[in-house]
Protein backbone atom coordinates (compact mmCIF):
# COMPACT_ATOMS: atom_id res chain seq x y z
CA UNK A 1 0.00 0.00 0.00
CA UNK A 2 1.04 3.81 -0.62
CA UNK A 3 2.71 5.39 2.43
CA UNK A 4 0.44 8.10 2.89
CA UNK A 5 3.33 10.83 4.20
CA UNK A 6 6.80 10.85 2.73
CA UNK A 7 8.57 11.42 5.87
CA UNK A 8 11.42 9.65 6.84
CA UNK A 9 12.81 9.26 10.66
CA UNK A 10 15.67 7.13 11.60
CA UNK A 11 15.51 5.51 7.70
CA UNK A 12 11.64 4.40 8.89
CA UNK A 13 8.86 6.09 6.60
CA UNK A 14 6.74 7.79 9.28
CA UNK A 15 2.95 7.35 8.55
CA UNK A 16 0.22 6.71 11.04
CA UNK A 17 -2.30 4.30 10.35
CA UNK A 18 -5.27 6.36 10.31
CA UNK A 19 -3.70 7.98 6.82
CA UNK A 20 -3.50 4.58 5.16
CA UNK A 21 -7.47 5.55 5.23
CA UNK A 22 -8.56 4.88 1.15
CA UNK A 23 -10.38 8.45 0.88
CA UNK A 24 -7.01 10.02 2.67
CA UNK A 25 -4.40 7.71 0.58
CA UNK A 26 -6.73 9.07 -2.58
CA UNK A 27 -6.39 12.74 -1.81
CA UNK A 28 -2.17 12.28 -1.19
CA UNK A 29 -2.35 10.88 -4.88
CA UNK A 30 -4.32 13.83 -6.21
CA UNK A 31 -1.55 15.90 -4.23
CA UNK A 32 1.08 14.08 -5.78
CA UNK A 33 0.08 14.04 -9.30
CA UNK A 34 -0.52 17.70 -8.65
CA UNK A 35 2.83 18.19 -7.49
CA UNK A 36 4.34 16.89 -10.69
CA UNK A 37 2.11 19.00 -13.38
CA UNK A 38 2.60 22.11 -11.56
CA UNK A 39 6.23 21.87 -10.06
CA UNK A 40 5.61 22.28 -6.30
CA UNK A 41 8.23 22.65 -3.90
CA UNK A 42 8.79 19.64 -2.13
CA UNK A 43 8.98 20.88 1.66
CA UNK A 44 5.19 22.33 0.77
CA UNK A 45 4.29 18.76 -0.13
CA UNK A 46 5.41 17.19 2.50
CA UNK A 47 3.55 19.69 4.78
CA UNK A 48 0.33 19.26 3.06
CA UNK A 49 0.88 15.72 3.22
CA UNK A 50 -0.50 15.27 7.11
CA UNK A 51 -3.53 17.22 8.73
CA UNK A 52 -1.45 19.84 11.19
CA UNK A 53 -4.26 19.36 13.94
CA UNK A 54 -6.04 16.03 14.40
CA UNK A 55 -8.67 16.56 17.97
CA UNK A 56 -10.31 13.57 18.97
CA UNK A 57 -12.86 13.64 22.09
CA UNK A 58 -15.10 11.28 23.63
CA UNK A 59 -18.77 12.37 23.76
CA UNK A 60 -20.79 10.91 26.74
CA UNK A 61 -24.93 11.05 26.14
CA UNK A 62 -27.40 10.76 28.64
CA UNK A 63 -30.10 8.96 26.47
CA UNK A 64 -33.77 8.77 26.65
CA UNK A 65 -33.87 6.13 29.05
CA UNK A 66 -31.34 7.65 31.30
CA UNK A 67 -28.69 5.19 30.32
CA UNK A 68 -25.41 7.12 29.13
CA UNK A 69 -23.55 6.02 25.79
CA UNK A 70 -20.14 7.25 25.12
CA UNK A 71 -19.01 7.53 21.37
CA UNK A 72 -16.01 9.03 19.55
CA UNK A 73 -15.85 12.18 17.81
CA UNK A 74 -13.23 14.21 15.95
CA UNK A 75 -12.51 17.21 14.55
CA UNK A 76 -9.34 16.89 11.65
CA UNK A 77 -7.73 20.45 11.01
CA UNK A 78 -5.84 20.02 7.77
CA UNK A 79 -4.26 23.44 7.24
CA UNK A 80 -4.86 26.64 7.53
CA UNK A 81 -2.94 29.00 5.61
CA UNK A 82 -5.46 30.51 3.37
CA UNK A 83 -8.17 31.68 6.33
CA UNK A 84 -9.82 29.74 9.14
CA UNK A 85 -10.33 26.36 9.24
CA UNK A 86 -13.69 25.02 7.33
CA UNK A 87 -15.71 22.23 6.88
CA UNK A 88 -18.61 20.32 7.59
CA UNK A 89 -19.52 17.48 10.83
CA UNK A 90 -21.04 14.00 9.43
CA UNK A 91 -22.91 11.83 11.68
CA UNK A 92 -22.28 8.29 10.35
CA UNK A 93 -21.38 4.92 11.79
CA UNK A 94 -18.63 4.51 9.33
CA UNK A 95 -17.27 7.93 10.35
CA UNK A 96 -13.22 7.49 11.21
CA UNK A 97 -10.51 9.95 11.90
CA UNK A 98 -8.80 8.34 8.64
CA UNK A 99 -12.11 9.24 6.93
CA UNK A 100 -12.18 12.59 8.28
CA UNK A 101 -8.71 13.15 7.86
CA UNK A 102 -9.30 12.71 4.12
CA UNK A 103 -12.17 14.82 3.99
CA UNK A 104 -10.73 17.95 5.82
CA UNK A 105 -7.80 17.51 2.86
CA UNK A 106 -10.33 17.83 0.04
CA UNK A 107 -11.75 20.84 1.39
CA UNK A 108 -8.36 22.20 1.92
CA UNK A 109 -7.99 21.99 -1.96
CA UNK A 110 -11.45 22.90 -2.62
CA UNK A 111 -11.72 26.19 -0.62
CA UNK A 112 -7.97 26.84 -2.51
CA UNK A 113 -9.39 26.18 -5.87
CA UNK A 114 -12.44 28.13 -5.31
CA UNK A 115 -10.76 30.87 -4.01
CA UNK A 116 -12.48 31.32 -0.76
CA UNK A 117 -10.43 32.81 2.32
CA UNK A 118 -10.64 29.34 3.88
CA UNK A 119 -8.33 26.46 5.12
CA UNK A 120 -9.78 23.22 5.46
CA UNK A 121 -11.27 20.87 8.30
CA UNK A 122 -13.99 18.34 8.68
CA UNK A 123 -15.58 16.83 11.40
CA UNK A 124 -17.59 14.11 12.57
CA UNK A 125 -19.14 11.45 15.35
CA UNK A 126 -19.30 7.60 14.54
CA UNK A 127 -23.05 7.40 15.06
CA UNK A 128 -26.03 6.38 13.09
CA UNK A 129 -28.21 9.51 13.45
CA UNK A 130 -31.54 7.53 12.47
CA UNK A 131 -31.22 5.61 15.82
CA UNK A 132 -31.39 8.48 18.34
CA UNK A 133 -34.24 10.48 19.48
CA UNK A 134 -34.43 14.33 18.89
CA UNK A 135 -33.20 14.94 22.41
CA UNK A 136 -30.19 12.64 22.11
CA UNK A 137 -29.13 14.22 19.14
CA UNK A 138 -29.48 17.28 20.64
CA UNK A 139 -27.97 16.21 23.94
CA UNK A 140 -25.21 14.49 21.86
CA UNK A 141 -24.42 17.77 19.27
CA UNK A 142 -23.98 19.98 22.54
CA UNK A 143 -21.38 17.58 24.19
CA UNK A 144 -19.70 17.19 20.82
CA UNK A 145 -19.48 21.12 20.05
CA UNK A 146 -18.62 21.84 24.03
CA UNK A 147 -15.31 19.62 23.26
CA UNK A 148 -14.41 20.91 20.51
CA UNK A 149 -14.98 24.50 21.64
CA UNK A 150 -11.40 25.79 22.82
CA UNK A 151 -10.67 24.71 19.16
CA UNK A 152 -13.44 26.38 16.88
CA UNK A 153 -14.81 29.87 16.55
CA UNK A 154 -15.88 32.53 13.56
CA UNK A 155 -12.12 33.58 12.85
CA UNK A 156 -10.59 30.11 13.90
CA UNK A 157 -12.85 26.76 12.82
CA UNK A 158 -16.28 27.37 11.61
CA UNK A 159 -17.75 24.18 10.99
CA UNK A 160 -21.01 23.44 8.58
CA UNK A 161 -23.59 20.57 8.12
CA UNK A 162 -22.56 17.38 5.99
CA UNK A 163 -24.14 13.66 5.72
CA UNK A 164 -26.35 13.35 9.16
CA UNK A 165 -26.67 16.72 10.08
CA UNK A 166 -28.62 19.30 9.65
CA UNK A 167 -29.66 23.55 10.16
CA UNK A 168 -31.28 22.19 13.44
CA UNK A 169 -27.60 20.86 14.28
CA UNK A 170 -25.78 23.68 13.30
CA UNK A 171 -28.70 26.05 15.71
CA UNK A 172 -27.51 23.48 18.24
CA UNK A 173 -23.86 24.37 17.78
CA UNK A 174 -23.94 28.17 17.56
CA UNK A 175 -26.33 28.04 21.17
CA UNK A 176 -23.85 25.89 22.64
CA UNK A 177 -20.63 27.54 21.61
CA UNK A 178 -22.59 31.33 21.87
CA UNK A 179 -23.55 30.06 26.05
CA UNK A 180 -20.39 28.95 26.75
CA UNK A 181 -19.03 32.48 25.80
CA UNK A 182 -20.91 34.06 28.34
CA UNK A 183 -24.70 33.43 26.60
CA UNK A 184 -22.92 36.29 23.98
CA UNK A 185 -24.46 35.65 20.49
CA UNK A 186 -21.98 34.15 17.83
CA UNK A 187 -23.38 33.17 14.35
CA UNK A 188 -20.62 33.29 12.65
CA UNK A 189 -19.23 30.06 14.95
CA UNK A 190 -20.93 27.88 12.02
CA UNK A 191 -22.70 28.19 8.35
CA UNK A 192 -25.91 26.08 7.61
CA UNK A 193 -28.28 27.40 10.23
CA UNK A 194 -31.94 28.45 9.57
CA UNK A 195 -32.53 32.04 8.06
CA UNK A 196 -34.48 32.89 11.56
CA UNK A 197 -30.96 32.89 13.54
CA UNK A 198 -28.34 34.23 10.98
CA UNK A 199 -28.84 31.31 8.08
CA UNK A 200 -28.68 32.95 4.05
CA UNK A 201 -31.01 32.90 1.82
CA UNK A 202 -30.23 30.22 -0.83
CA UNK A 203 -27.86 28.18 1.19
CA UNK A 204 -30.58 24.78 0.22
CA UNK A 205 -30.48 25.35 -3.53
CA UNK A 206 -27.18 26.41 -3.62
CA UNK A 207 -25.00 23.31 -4.41
CA UNK A 208 -27.44 22.32 -6.93
CA UNK A 209 -27.45 25.51 -9.10
CA UNK A 210 -23.76 25.69 -9.01
CA UNK A 211 -24.09 22.37 -10.61
CA UNK A 212 -26.14 24.48 -13.17
CA UNK A 213 -23.51 26.94 -13.58
CA UNK A 214 -20.65 24.64 -14.04
CA UNK A 215 -22.83 22.34 -16.45
CA UNK A 216 -23.80 25.99 -18.71
CA UNK A 217 -20.06 26.68 -18.55
CA UNK A 218 -18.71 23.21 -20.55
CA UNK A 219 -21.81 23.42 -22.60
CA UNK A 220 -20.03 27.09 -23.63
CA UNK A 221 -16.59 26.07 -23.55
CA UNK A 222 -17.95 23.15 -26.86
CA UNK A 223 -19.67 26.67 -28.24
CA UNK A 224 -23.58 25.05 -27.03
CA UNK A 225 -25.82 26.38 -24.97
CA UNK A 226 -27.94 24.68 -22.28
CA UNK A 227 -31.20 25.61 -23.80
CA UNK A 228 -32.61 22.52 -25.77
CA UNK A 229 -29.50 19.74 -24.10
CA UNK A 230 -30.29 16.67 -23.11
CA UNK A 231 -29.62 16.14 -19.72
CA UNK A 232 -29.90 12.77 -17.37
CA UNK A 233 -29.51 13.38 -13.55
CA UNK A 234 -28.77 10.53 -10.80
CA UNK A 235 -30.08 11.01 -7.73
CA UNK A 236 -32.81 13.48 -6.76
CA UNK A 237 -31.82 14.75 -3.37
CA UNK A 238 -30.90 18.15 -2.33
CA UNK A 239 -28.05 18.61 -4.97
CA UNK A 240 -29.94 16.36 -8.09
CA UNK A 241 -33.48 17.76 -7.61
CA UNK A 242 -32.41 21.52 -7.40
CA UNK A 243 -29.99 21.27 -10.37
CA UNK A 244 -33.11 18.82 -11.99
CA UNK A 245 -35.20 22.06 -11.58
CA UNK A 246 -32.50 24.56 -12.78
CA UNK A 247 -31.81 23.05 -16.05
CA UNK A 248 -35.53 22.75 -16.62
CA UNK A 249 -35.56 26.35 -15.83
CA UNK A 250 -33.33 27.42 -18.61
CA UNK A 251 -34.96 25.15 -21.10
CA UNK A 252 -32.79 21.91 -21.25
CA UNK A 253 -34.75 18.61 -21.77
CA UNK A 254 -34.04 16.80 -18.32
CA UNK A 255 -34.86 13.11 -20.16
CA UNK A 256 -33.88 10.62 -17.23
CA UNK A 257 -33.14 10.91 -13.28
CA UNK A 258 -33.15 8.41 -10.58
CA UNK A 259 -32.86 7.29 -6.94
CA UNK A 260 -32.09 4.76 -4.54
CA UNK A 261 -35.17 3.08 -5.63
CA UNK A 262 -34.14 3.53 -9.31
CA UNK A 263 -35.09 5.62 -12.50
CA UNK A 264 -38.10 7.23 -14.72
CA UNK A 265 -37.31 7.77 -18.30
CA UNK A 266 -39.50 10.28 -21.12
CA UNK A 267 -37.19 11.31 -23.83
CA UNK A 268 -39.14 14.34 -24.70
CA UNK A 269 -38.22 16.05 -20.86
CA UNK A 270 -40.02 15.37 -17.74
CA UNK A 271 -41.91 18.48 -16.49
CA UNK A 272 -39.27 19.11 -13.24
CA UNK A 273 -41.73 20.63 -11.01
CA UNK A 274 -44.61 18.92 -11.35
CA UNK A 275 -42.41 16.10 -10.92
CA UNK A 276 -41.06 17.41 -7.41
CA UNK A 277 -44.31 17.70 -6.34
CA UNK A 278 -45.17 14.13 -7.55
CA UNK A 279 -42.02 12.75 -5.17
CA UNK A 280 -43.23 15.15 -1.76
CA UNK A 281 -47.08 13.84 -2.64
CA UNK A 282 -45.74 10.20 -3.54
CA UNK A 283 -42.28 9.73 -1.48
CA UNK A 284 -40.98 7.97 -4.75
CA UNK A 285 -40.02 8.91 -8.88
CA UNK A 286 -41.86 5.57 -9.68
CA UNK A 287 -45.77 6.00 -11.36
CA UNK A 288 -44.80 9.76 -12.84
CA UNK A 289 -47.28 10.28 -16.16
CA UNK A 290 -45.84 9.45 -19.03
CA UNK A 291 -42.65 8.04 -17.67
CA UNK A 292 -41.38 4.92 -18.22
CA UNK A 293 -39.06 3.13 -15.71
CA UNK A 294 -35.12 2.42 -15.89
CA UNK A 295 -32.56 1.40 -13.57
CA UNK A 296 -29.62 3.24 -12.19
CA UNK A 297 -26.99 1.92 -14.34
CA UNK A 298 -29.14 2.41 -17.69
CA UNK A 299 -29.13 6.27 -16.20
CA UNK A 300 -25.60 6.00 -16.58
CA UNK A 301 -25.47 5.14 -20.36
CA UNK A 302 -28.24 7.10 -21.79
CA UNK A 303 -26.27 8.99 -24.83
CA UNK A 304 -27.28 12.70 -23.49
CA UNK A 305 -25.79 15.69 -23.96
CA UNK A 306 -24.98 16.21 -20.14
CA UNK A 307 -24.86 13.47 -17.38
CA UNK A 308 -25.04 14.80 -13.99
CA UNK A 309 -24.42 12.23 -11.13
CA UNK A 310 -25.58 14.07 -7.97
CA UNK A 311 -26.03 10.33 -5.77
CA UNK A 312 -22.62 8.49 -4.63
CA UNK A 313 -19.16 8.21 -4.95
CA UNK A 314 -17.37 6.14 -7.59
CA UNK A 315 -20.26 5.26 -9.86
CA UNK A 316 -18.29 5.39 -13.03
CA UNK A 317 -15.13 3.64 -12.43
CA UNK A 318 -12.47 2.26 -15.21
CA UNK A 319 -14.96 -1.08 -15.79
CA UNK A 320 -17.73 0.85 -16.93
CA UNK A 321 -16.63 4.47 -18.20
CA UNK A 322 -16.42 2.73 -21.54
CA UNK A 323 -19.72 2.87 -21.90
CA UNK A 324 -20.46 6.41 -20.93
CA UNK A 325 -22.00 8.04 -24.11
CA UNK A 326 -22.55 11.67 -22.47
CA UNK A 327 -20.29 14.12 -24.06
CA UNK A 328 -20.15 16.18 -20.59
CA UNK A 329 -19.66 14.76 -16.35
CA UNK A 330 -20.49 17.14 -14.04
CA UNK A 331 -20.09 15.75 -10.65
CA UNK A 332 -22.38 16.52 -8.33
CA UNK A 333 -21.79 14.82 -5.93
CA UNK A 334 -18.59 13.97 -4.21
CA UNK A 335 -16.22 11.31 -6.16
CA UNK A 336 -18.22 9.81 -8.81
CA UNK A 337 -16.25 8.98 -11.04
CA UNK A 338 -12.60 7.64 -10.00
CA UNK A 339 -9.73 9.30 -10.96
CA UNK A 340 -8.77 6.34 -13.40
CA UNK A 341 -12.16 6.33 -14.79
CA UNK A 342 -11.46 10.52 -15.47
CA UNK A 343 -8.42 10.25 -17.67
CA UNK A 344 -10.22 7.50 -19.72
CA UNK A 345 -12.90 9.38 -20.19
CA UNK A 346 -10.75 12.53 -21.35
CA UNK A 347 -8.87 10.44 -23.94
CA UNK A 348 -12.62 9.24 -24.72
CA UNK A 349 -13.05 12.77 -25.43
CA UNK A 350 -15.77 13.35 -22.41
CA UNK A 351 -15.35 16.90 -20.73
CA UNK A 352 -15.18 15.68 -16.52
CA UNK A 353 -15.94 19.14 -14.81
CA UNK A 354 -14.60 17.78 -10.99
CA UNK A 355 -16.02 17.65 -7.99
CA UNK A 356 -14.20 20.52 -5.97
CA UNK A 357 -15.31 23.21 -8.76
CA UNK A 358 -18.88 21.57 -9.41
CA UNK A 359 -20.75 21.32 -6.05
CA UNK A 360 -18.74 24.37 -4.60
CA UNK A 361 -21.69 25.86 -4.38
CA UNK A 362 -22.59 24.65 -0.85
CA UNK A 363 -19.31 26.35 0.54
CA UNK A 364 -19.62 29.34 -1.46
CA UNK A 365 -22.68 30.26 0.04
CA UNK A 366 -21.92 29.06 3.32
CA UNK A 367 -18.91 31.85 3.15
CA UNK A 368 -21.56 34.28 1.97
CA UNK A 369 -23.71 33.88 5.46
CA UNK A 370 -20.27 33.90 7.53
CA UNK A 371 -19.57 37.58 5.90
CA UNK A 372 -22.86 38.21 6.30
CA UNK A 373 -23.34 37.53 10.10
CA UNK A 374 -20.31 39.31 10.51
CA UNK A 375 -21.28 41.97 9.15
CA UNK A 376 -25.25 41.81 10.43
CA UNK A 377 -26.26 42.93 6.95
CA UNK A 378 -28.20 40.35 5.13
CA UNK A 379 -28.72 39.98 1.37
CA UNK A 380 -31.42 39.53 -1.25
CA UNK A 381 -31.36 36.12 -2.68
CA UNK A 382 -30.34 37.51 -6.11
CA UNK A 383 -27.22 38.61 -4.68
CA UNK A 384 -26.48 35.93 -3.50
CA UNK A 385 -27.16 33.41 -6.35
CA UNK A 386 -25.12 36.30 -8.99
CA UNK A 387 -21.90 36.38 -6.44
CA UNK A 388 -22.15 32.50 -6.25
CA UNK A 389 -21.91 32.26 -9.78
CA UNK A 390 -19.10 34.79 -10.57
CA UNK A 391 -17.03 32.86 -8.07
CA UNK A 392 -17.52 29.60 -9.60
CA UNK A 393 -17.13 30.40 -13.28
CA UNK A 394 -13.72 32.06 -12.34
CA UNK A 395 -12.95 28.92 -10.36
CA UNK A 396 -13.78 27.00 -14.05
CA UNK A 397 -11.98 29.45 -16.50
CA UNK A 398 -8.83 29.26 -14.55
CA UNK A 399 -9.03 25.83 -14.26
CA UNK A 400 -9.57 25.39 -18.22
CA UNK A 401 -6.86 27.64 -18.78
CA UNK A 402 -3.86 25.27 -17.00
CA UNK A 403 -6.71 22.23 -18.21
CA UNK A 404 -5.08 23.46 -21.90
CA UNK A 405 -2.06 24.97 -20.85
CA UNK A 406 -1.00 21.56 -19.32
CA UNK A 407 -2.83 19.35 -21.23
CA UNK A 408 -4.64 17.59 -19.06
CA UNK A 409 -8.18 16.70 -17.39
CA UNK A 410 -10.34 19.31 -15.56
CA UNK A 411 -9.43 17.22 -12.63
CA UNK A 412 -5.91 17.43 -12.58
CA UNK A 413 -5.84 20.99 -13.87
CA UNK A 414 -8.02 21.67 -10.80
CA UNK A 415 -5.61 20.00 -8.31
CA UNK A 416 -2.60 21.88 -9.95
CA UNK A 417 -4.85 25.38 -9.31
CA UNK A 418 -5.69 24.48 -6.00
CA UNK A 419 -1.93 23.49 -4.69
CA UNK A 420 -0.24 26.31 -6.87
CA UNK A 421 -2.55 28.94 -4.76
CA UNK A 422 -1.41 26.98 -1.42
CA UNK A 423 1.76 26.94 -2.15
CA UNK A 424 2.44 30.70 -3.17
CA UNK A 425 0.65 31.58 0.03
CA UNK A 426 2.77 29.11 2.18
CA UNK A 427 6.09 29.91 0.71
CA UNK A 428 5.09 34.13 1.68
CA UNK A 429 3.99 33.06 5.08
CA UNK A 430 7.03 31.43 5.50
CA UNK A 431 7.81 28.62 8.19
CA UNK A 432 7.38 29.22 12.31
CA UNK A 433 10.20 29.47 13.75
CA UNK A 434 12.28 30.23 11.07
P1 LIG B 1 -29.37 13.61 -0.28
O1 LIG B 1 -29.33 12.60 0.80
O2 LIG B 1 -30.32 14.76 -0.18
O3 LIG B 1 -29.73 12.86 -1.69
C1 LIG B 1 -29.04 11.73 -2.13
C2 LIG B 1 -29.80 11.15 -3.33
O4 LIG B 1 -29.08 10.02 -3.81
C3 LIG B 1 -31.20 10.65 -2.98
O5 LIG B 1 -32.08 10.95 -4.04
C4 LIG B 1 -31.00 9.14 -2.86
O6 LIG B 1 -32.19 8.40 -3.11
C5 LIG B 1 -29.97 8.93 -3.95
N1 LIG B 1 -29.27 7.65 -3.81
C6 LIG B 1 -28.83 7.06 -2.68
N2 LIG B 1 -28.31 5.86 -2.95
C7 LIG B 1 -28.41 5.69 -4.30
C8 LIG B 1 -28.07 4.65 -5.18
N3 LIG B 1 -27.52 3.51 -4.74
N4 LIG B 1 -28.29 4.85 -6.50
C9 LIG B 1 -28.87 5.99 -6.95
N5 LIG B 1 -29.25 7.01 -6.16
C10 LIG B 1 -29.02 6.84 -4.85
O7 LIG B 1 -27.87 14.09 -0.49
P2 LIG B 1 -27.35 15.40 -1.22
O8 LIG B 1 -27.20 16.48 -0.23
O9 LIG B 1 -28.16 15.65 -2.46
O10 LIG B 1 -25.85 14.96 -1.62
C11 LIG B 1 -25.59 14.14 -2.74
C12 LIG B 1 -24.09 14.11 -2.99
O11 LIG B 1 -23.60 15.43 -3.17
C13 LIG B 1 -23.24 13.51 -1.87
O12 LIG B 1 -22.11 12.91 -2.47
C14 LIG B 1 -22.80 14.74 -1.09
O13 LIG B 1 -21.62 14.49 -0.35
C15 LIG B 1 -22.56 15.68 -2.24
N6 LIG B 1 -22.57 17.10 -1.86
C16 LIG B 1 -23.68 17.67 -1.30
C17 LIG B 1 -23.68 19.02 -0.98
C18 LIG B 1 -24.89 19.70 -0.41
O14 LIG B 1 -24.85 20.93 -0.23
N7 LIG B 1 -25.98 18.99 -0.14
C19 LIG B 1 -22.52 19.80 -1.21
C20 LIG B 1 -21.41 19.19 -1.79
C21 LIG B 1 -21.45 17.84 -2.11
Amino acid sequence: MNQATPHESNGKIFAPDFLNHPLFLNAAQGLDEAAQLMNIDSNIINRLKVPRKCISVAVPVRMDDRSVKVYMGYRVQYNATLGPYKGGVRYHQNVDLGEVAGLAALMTFKNSVLGLPYGGAKGGITIDPRVLSRTEKQNLTRRYTSEIAPFIGPTKDIPAPDVGTDAQTMAWMMDTYSQEQGGFTQPGVVTGKPVEIGGTLGRVGATGLGVIFTTERAFETQGRKISGSSIAIQGFGNVGSHAALCAFERGAKVIAVSDVDGGIFNGDGLNIPQLKLHFETQKTLKGFPGAKEITNEELLFLPVDALLPCALDGVIDEKNAHNIKAKIIVEGANGPVTINATKILHRMGVFVAPDIIANGGGVIVSYFEWVQDIMSFFWEEDDINDKLKSIIIKAFDTTYKTAHEKKVDMRSAAMGVAIKRLEKAMLLRGLYPR
